[in-house]
């Protein structure tokens, strides 16, 4: 899970890294009330999941009400890479000498976390790997053994961080593997870590992506809301356990397994389809699965036929065909479904859907034939290649 700018700044809070005191806004009035609340100058920025904000427009300085109002007015509701401003965090402005780059992540093919930290900070770190790689200084950390402070003391001096920052730099960066271990982040960076015209060090921009298999460690997380960044489906699939991604075709895909999934994504595009989505129920195909899965897919509007591929193997297929059927009491399913059963238990399976027959459910021996059916469905039909799976 991502977390936006001031959830991630939030998050510091607790393990006590130093942030700016600042307040969240969601209306223009709101974001003035803020800013007088903290006094002038102060920063307006777009709280959302993306980076770039600052190029894009999206962060602002203020110096009276009325720039607040301005800037506030402009960015709700701007379109910053396809993610709408619905909130602003209105901060105290710090004035900056320096701005550097520091996080931790993990490298998984080292199997260790890394440090990264850079004295050319505030801008895209992707940029300077490529245009630079050396002015990027690199720790890579055993978990078993954790950071010291030597270690992040060396760190910094190698990064070429100026004098007067590494110290603070360096208890920063124990805080920040802290946070990192302790909090169950995959990544927190940093970007600007700056150096203040004061001598302080401070963090001025935060990016938190939480390990949602450590949720269950973490009543306090059902608490974060996304900003309606991400849409009522994917919030259903989440809360369902489906393992759920949105694109942009018109053939909703339900498969079980990764691995079919992709391959059902895959054949659909072969055949001039295109994928509405990529679903994968995994060992979920069960009854209460397939009729979630199907509920998902139903609130997408762009769906107009719906691909269920399953292969049996330890989910057997009469209990997938039970699910869907039991999906179509409960929910009005709006478009047809074609379906392709194979492996454990198929025969049941067939008779369960032909007992049901119904123009809703269409049933097809091979993935091609499924996939050629449902794009003919869709309303797409290209020209046909491939070979029967
Ligand atoms: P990003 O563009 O999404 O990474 O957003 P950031 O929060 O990193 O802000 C982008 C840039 O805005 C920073 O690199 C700074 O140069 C500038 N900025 C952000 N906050 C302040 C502030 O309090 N004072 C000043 N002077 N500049 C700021
Ligand atoms: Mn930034």
């Amino acid at each position: 899970m991502d977390l936006v700018e001031y959830q991630g700044k939030q998050y510091f809070a607790r393990y006590g890294l130093p942030i700016s005191p600042g307040e969240v806004a969601n209306t223009v009035g709101e974001a003035e009330a803020a800013a007088e609340r903290l006094g002038y100058p102060v920063v307006v920025k777009a709280q959302v999941q993306v980076g770039g904000r600052g190029k894009a427009g999206g962060i602002k300085l203020a110096s009276s009400g009325a720039e607040v109002a301005e800037h506030a007015a402009n960015i709700l509701g701007m379109d910053i890479k396809g993610h709408v401003v619905r909130r602003l965090w209105i901060e105290k402005a710090t004035d900056i000498a320096k701005e550097y780059y520091a996080s931790f992540t993990l490298d998984r093919s080292a199997k260790l976390h890394l440090a990264m930290v850079s004295a050319r900070g505030g801008v895209d770190i992707e940029q300077v790997v490529e245009e630079d790689p050396d002015a990027i200084a690199r720790l890579h950390v055993n978990p078993l053994d954790g950071v010291t402070l030597e270690a992040v003391r060396d760190l910094v001096e190698r990064a070429g961080l100026d004098l007067e920052a590494r110290e603070g730099a360096a208890e920063i960066l124990l805080k920040l593997y802290n946070c990192y271990i302790e909090g169950d982040a995959d990544l927190v960076e940093i970007n600007p870590l700056v150096l203040t015209t004061d001598g302080e060090v401070r963090v001025l921009d935060a990016k938190v992506t939480l390990d949602d298999d450590a949720a269950f460690r973490h009543p306090e997380w059902a608490e974060i809301d996304n900003l309606g960044d991400s849409s009522e489906r994917e919030r259903l699939a989440k809360s369902k356990g489906l393992s759920y991604i949105p694109l942009d075709g018109s053939v909703g895909i339900i498969a079980n397994g990764a691995g079919l999934a992709m391959s059902t994504v895959d054949v659909v595009s072969q055949v001039g389809g295109s994928a509405a989505n990529f679903l994968d129920v995994g060992g979920g195909a069960d009854e209460d699965g397939m009729a979630s899965a199907l509920e998902v897919i139903n609130l997408d509007p762009s769906v107009r036929a719906i691909f269920v591929n399953i292969f049996g193997g330890i989910v057997r297929c009469d209990e997938v065909a039970r699910g869907i059927v039991s999906a179509l009491d409960k929910v009005d399913i709006a478009s047809q479904i074609v379906l392709r059963l194979d492996g454990t238990n198929v025969a049941e399976a067939r008779r369960i859907i032909d007992e049901r027959a119904s123009e809703k459910i269409i049933s097809e021996r091979t993935m091609l034939s499924a996939a050629r059916r449902a794009v003919e469905l869709a309303g797409t039909p290209k020209s046909q290649g491939g070979t029967e799976l």
